[in-house]
């Protein structure tokens, strides 16, 4: 079944949303596959942000998700990728609707709480990097 990456961002760790975010993907159907708190290291946030490496906030969004721990997870289910990012909201919190992770607690689309794979094959891609030993059956 299909499998999406969920990163909660070093701010959403730091303000304690943890909890809050991971009810919300429970609450949904989907299913935990893998899950683990991570300070990550400079190279490996450029690794993951690799595709927006010519972007002008390239250098702020690495410095970002070098800040502090992330927790990072993999979750199961039907349609999991572009729901999974309809959970999460629009990438800029003010387009972002109430209802929505970024709508209900971020401002700022430079500290908007969490990431979300944004296709079947990103989310494989993303997976393999971050948990290079595989998830749970
Ligand atoms: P993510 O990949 O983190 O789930 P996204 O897919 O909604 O977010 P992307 O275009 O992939 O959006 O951008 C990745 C991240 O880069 C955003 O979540 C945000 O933290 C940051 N970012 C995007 N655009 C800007 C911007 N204009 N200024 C500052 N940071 C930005
Ligand atoms: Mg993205």
């Amino acid at each position: 079944s299909e499998l999406s990456f969920i990163m909660i961002k070093p701010d959403g760790v730091q303000r304690g949303l943890v909890g809050e975010i991971i009810v919300r993907f429970e609450k949904k159907g989907f299913k935990l596959k893998a899950l683990k708190l991570v300070q990550v290291e400079r190279s490996f946030a450029e690794k993951h942000y690799e595709d927006l490496s010519s972007k002008p906030f390239f250098a702020g969004l690495v410095e970002y998700i070098v800040s502090g721990p992330v927790v990072a997870m993999v979750w199961e289910g039907k349609g999991v990728v572009l729901t999974g990012r309809k959970i999460i909201g629009a990438t800029k919190p003010a387009e972002a609707n109430p209802g929505t992770i970024r709508g209900d607690y971020a401002i700022d689309v430079g500290r908007n709480v969490i990431h979300g794979s944004d296709s079947v094959e990103s989310a494989h891609k993303e997976i393999a990097l971050w948990f290079p030993d595989g998830v749970v059956e």
